[in-house]
């Protein structure tokens, strides 16, 4: 057993990364350092940039991951770039063991012409515009449009249908981002259909969410009966499983409802796909086809065009149909997956199938973009305990003495100012106490500059 500490770095710092962290230090069998490296300044990933600004308690999880934080064992680094500050070759001499949490960072397209048209944006992009995430505070979606569409029916969907149908008031005691609730008050966004390819036993979304619906302020759900009829197989997945059924039972209400006199409308649709987006240099409508279920030889349900076809007048559309996976740099990288390949958690080398030593992944970036926050919890253990299990075969004679002492000259020969975990708590308690008079649970900053600047008082 190691005559001192494993030292492992984790690439990343959202849930699969904390996940990750708490697992090392509950355990008692191996001592650990654990450095959490991440290019944003702030922590916790999708939990700050993606989890919406009215889902608070989605929110509270950071508490658990602030205990992990705090531990003498674990450090941060935010604004540290893999690839660019750090690569794995440096970090090799500095860390017995390297953790992909590395998430996805990009979307799927949906491969329709119109797709680059001003105003064609991905919900992720969007997503990351409202809750503040610096590489996105310019995107200026333009919210003088009447029309919205947003194709798919996952979460994601939800969620920016919703930020689009509620009103000023029911978004400005949340931490959406100041430039983001500005845009809204002006929002002149009437109509938001979100477009479903298969039909609603088929949907993605969990009830809680699509029930947010029924109670807004200012909006309606709007659905079509005739679009709620469900194929034997279908009505085989209500009978079998219990959140479809909800979901087709809560549809099924809202169809009841009519029109609704409120002055937004989300019109849900199922069975239609968007077969072209048009526009001038800019979006001006999108054209949907009308779908037919039709079952596979394994069961799925797939969706089949019927030539009929639709115009709807939107001047946004946003593709909300999964988040994707980038290549790390100097790893390997499954394109058709958009993770990097693994055997639950050990980097596999694709040429050899053979695991990379010293080398493991967690979170989306392990198994894609698929499950909620908490997934990531069962996921991280088990690519620790393999981490664990590999540590009498490291070779830790490769390691420098000094390493924590080289990491922060590599830092600096890096030109990289790092925020540690101490710098982050300043700017975490100036975000709330931003907050307070607003009633607010934080006002973000945006970027580092501004973090730093506030935080020395400037
Ligand atoms: P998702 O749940 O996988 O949903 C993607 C949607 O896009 C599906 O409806 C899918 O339809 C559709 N789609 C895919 N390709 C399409 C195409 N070419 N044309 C039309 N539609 C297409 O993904 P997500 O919404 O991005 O969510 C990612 C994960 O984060 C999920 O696990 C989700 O539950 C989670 N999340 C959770 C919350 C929450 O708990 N509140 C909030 C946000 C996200 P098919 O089924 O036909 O493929």
């Amino acid at each position: 057993m190691p005559d001192r500490a494993v030292r492992i770095a984790i690439i990343g710092a959202g849930p699969s990364a904390f996940y990750a962290a708490a697992a090392l230090i509950k355990q008692e069998d191996v001592e650990v350092r654990v450095d959490l490296f991440d290019r944003l300044p702030a922590p916790y990933g999708l939990v700050r940039y993606g989890v919406a600004p009215d889902h608070q308690r989605i929110k509270s999880v950071a508490a658990l991951y602030e205990k992990t934080a705090s531990d003498p064992r674990v450090r941060f680094f935010g604004c540290v770039e893999f690839g660019k500050h750090i690569t794995i070759d440096n970090l090799r001499p500095l860390y017995d063991m390297v953790v992909f949490a590395t998430g996805a960072q990009s979307d799927r397209s949906l491969g329709i012409p119109g797709e680059d048209l001003n105003g064609s944006m991905s919900a992720t992009e969007f997503v990351a515009w409202y809750n503040g995430h610096p590489d996105y505070k310019d995107l200026n979606p333009d919210l003088s449009v009447e029309g919205v569409a947003v194709v798919g029916v996952g979460n994601v969907a939800m969620d920016v249908a919703r930020i689009l149908a509620k009103s000023i008031d029911e978004l400005k005691e949340t931490d959406i981002a100041d430039h983001a609730l500005e845009a809204l008050k002006d929002s002149k966004v009437k109509n938001i259909y979100v477009l479903g390819r298969r039909g609603p036993a088929q949907a993605k979304f969990t009830n809680p969410e699509i029930k947010e619906f029924g109670k807004l302020e200012t909006a309606d759900p709007v659905v079509l009966a005739s679009e709620l009829e469900l194929d034997p197989h279908s009505a085989t997945t209500v009978e079998q499983n219990r959140m479809a059924r909800q979901n087709v039972e809560i549809l099924r209400e809202y169809a009841e409802r009519g029109q609704g006199d409120k002055a937004r409308k989300v019109h849900f649709r199922f069975l239609v796909s968007p077969v072209e987006i048009h526009g001038d240099g800019k979006v001006s409508g999108i054209k949907i086809e009308r779908n037919k279920l039709v079952s596979t030889e394994d069961g799925y349900l797939n969706a089949e065009g019927t030539g009929e076809f639709e115009e709807l007048e939107v001047g946004m559309v946003l593709r909300s149909v999964g988040y994707k996976g980038v290549p790390v740099p100097g790893m390997p990288y499954d394109k058709r997956k958009g993770t990097i390949p693994n055997d639950h958690g050990r980097v596999l080398n694709p040429e050899t199938g053979n695991p990379i030593p010293g080398a493991y992944v967690v979170g989306w970036a392990k198994r894609g973009p698929t499950g909620v926050i908490g997934t990531n919890k069962k996921d991280a253990e088990e690519t620790v305990e393999l981490l664990l299990e590999d540590v009498p075969h490291i070779r830790r004679a490769g390691v420098e003495a000094k390493a924590e002492q080289k990491l922060e000259e590599l830092l600096e020969g890096a030109s990289c100012k790092y925020v540690s975990f101490d710098e982050w708590q300043k700017f975490n308690e100036l975000e709330v106490e931003r907050g307070k008079p607003q009633n607010r649970p934080r006002v973000k900053f945006i970027n580092i500059d501004e973090m730093r600047a506030a935080s020395s008082g400037s």
